[in-house]
């Protein structure tokens, strides 16, 4: 079970995401979470340099979407902005949010990456589905009540997980 919870890669942000070694390991998409990996939690602002980031993936050959259990509005104007496609009201870790957004990146689980901040809904879906999976440490201590009650949780296992500092 608890190896159904360890990421194949923790990172202290997206923005230092190994992307020339995903594009080598034939990663040809990325699924992204929106709340505290992209941005604050209900926050409509992005950084300049998280911009960039989306703006280099392609020359990795890297197609994004954006996959949020967040309501459908913010997700869908910073997907806009993004110029990529975003997916609402996800349900991760469901398996059907990660077949969703698969479809629209017309990527196979092998070829896919999941990017998210949370152990039990961005991790644990992915690895059910074997995709790639990478943690982000969380932009923002403020978050949605349930999700801080489920980050207690989140912070044994880390402990157990013993995954080291994050790149
Ligand atoms: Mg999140």
């Amino acid at each position: 079970m608890l190896e159904y919870l360890r990421p194949d890669l923790y990172v202290r942000s997206l923005l230092r995401i190994p992307l020339e070694e995903l594009s080598r390991r034939g990663i040809r998409g990325l699924i992204i979470d929106l709340d505290n990996t992209v941005t604050e939690w209900n926050r409509l602002a992005l950084d300049l340099e998280v911009q960039e980031w989306f703006c280099r993936l392609s020359s990795y050959n890297l197609k994004a979407c954006l996959l949020s259990n967040n309501r459908r509005k913010r997700v869908h104007i910073i997907g806009q902005c993004l110029g990529i496609p975003a997916l609402s009201k996800a349900g991760k870790p469901r398996a059907a949010a990660f077949y969703r957004a698969m479809e629209v990146l017309g990527t196979r689980p092998e070829e896919t990456a999941v990017i998210g901040d949370q152990l039990f809904t961005d991790v644990l879906g992915g690895k059910r589905l074997g995709l790639y999976t990478i943690l982000a440490v969380p932009l923002d201590k403020r978050e949605f009540i349930g999700t801080r009650f489920i980050r207690l949780l989140e912070r044994v296992v880390l402990k157990w997980l013993a995954l080291g500092k994050p790149l």
